[in-house]
């Protein structure tokens, strides 16, 4: 069985990722195989529980407030609004509900309180829960676990050397920190990254070597191909190849033999046959429902006969770990801190970024 290397270079990943294809996925594949079942793949429904508004300049997002997009924006969802999407995204096979608030961090308050409420609501029909929200503490991740959170999503997006390129409202230290803020509870980290931002293939390995190197790895891994979206400041790129896309799935599921590696964002503009290529070099994991977060993703229905087609089982919820505890609010031994931590804010130029921010002032 191969093992769980944490010291990956840059020049071995890149090695890998230039692999000739056919080498590439069989390597991929047989690795994939000593891990998994290459049968099953997970599928989990993202919801976007507080849309648009936020107040960070990620180059790729729509919900950027600075940005002029055309999304609805929304507030944070009631409890029994996400009961119900959750219910139904179970009926439709999926097996873990991923919640995204466009925050910038965490916040202790009423807000963060009705998330929590939302965990407990989701683990108790016995799903995965997920949450997507911004920076946290230690103290805020503690609580989150103590309500029953299975993973936390902080992605690291890019290299630390390209994260500078496309975000200048934090730095990638304030993302390591919070994967070590969620690491000192027993919920599980979900982290990975966009490819097709205008990145280098080095970068794409820098990015693969500061989750390798994380110990113990992401247990779960999304890759996104990026989603341009007009009026953001990566409106003009191009869309990823599917070779690329195959390659960079290969790349990660060797060095991350463990990992749920997730097909993400961008299958909207991938085949079929490209998608059976991702999850024969290791993808083992898919979002489903119509919109990820708030941009376009098959239908659940076309994501169905494809799993049938392939005969791909949709994995189970726990395979991988049991199913946390949730203790009510009411026996909740954590307290809310009312920490106000000085998340890092390099506020550097990144030329493409003002300029949407300009022509969104013109527009607004
Ligand atoms: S990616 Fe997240 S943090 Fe960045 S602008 Fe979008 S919602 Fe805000």
């Amino acid at each position: 069985m191969s093992t769980v290397r944490h010291d990956w270079t840059k020049e071995q990943i890149l090695d890998i990722y230039n692999t000739p294809l056919m080498e590439l996925l069989y390597q991929a594949a047989t690795i994939h195989r000593l891990h998994h079942d290459p049968n099953t793949v997970q599928v989990s429904t993202l919801l976007s529980i507080k849309t648009g508004g936020c107040p960070e300049d990620c180059g790729y997002c729509p919900q950027a407030a600075r940005y002029h997009t055309n999304i609805e924006g929304n507030d944070l969802m009631s409890v029994q609004q996400v009961k119900a999407q959750a219910l139904r995204a179970k009926s439709s096979g999926s097996s873990r509900v991923c919640m995204g608030a466009a925050w910038r961090n965490v916040k202790d308050g009423p807000e963060f309180d009705q998330v929590l409420e939302m965990v407990r609501t989701i683990n108790k029909l016995d799903m995965e829960v997920c949450c997507t929200l911004g920076m946290v503490t230690e103290n805020q991740a503690q609580r989150l676990a103590e309500a029953g959170l299975y993973a936390y999503n902080h992605n690291l997006d890019s290299s630390e050397e390209y994260y500078k390129e496309v975000i200048s409202t934090r730095g990638f230290e304030d993302r390591l920190e919070t994967i070590d803020n969620v690491r000192k509870t027993n919920v599980t980290v979900c982290s990975g990254g966009i490819i097709g931002m205008g990145e280098k293939i080095e970068d794409r390995a820098g990015m693969l070597v500061a989750l390798s190197t994380l110990d113990p790895q992401p247990e779960s891994t999304p890759i996104n191909a990026l989603v341009a979206v007009e009026g953001t400041p990566l409106e003009d790129q191009h869309p990823v190849s599917i070779w690329d896309m195959v390659r960079m799935v290969a790349t990660t599921r060797i060095v991350l033999p463990e990992t749920q590696v997730r097909l993400s964002a961008g299958r909207t503009q991938m085949t079929r046959e490209g998608q059976a290529m991702c999850f024969f070099a290791g993808a083992n994991s898919i979002f489903a429902g119509d919109k990820l977060l708030t941009t376009p993703n098959p239908d659940v229905n076309e994501d169905m006969e494809m799993f049938k087609l392939l005969g791909l089982n949709p994995q189970k919820p726990f395979t991988k770990k049991t199913q946390p505890q949730t203790v009510e609010a009411v026996d909740s031994e954590l307290q809310s801190l009312g920490e106000k931590p000085k998340w890092t804010r390099p506020e550097h130029k990144i030329e493409r970024n003002e300029d949407a921010k300009q022509k969104a002032k013109v527009l607004k």
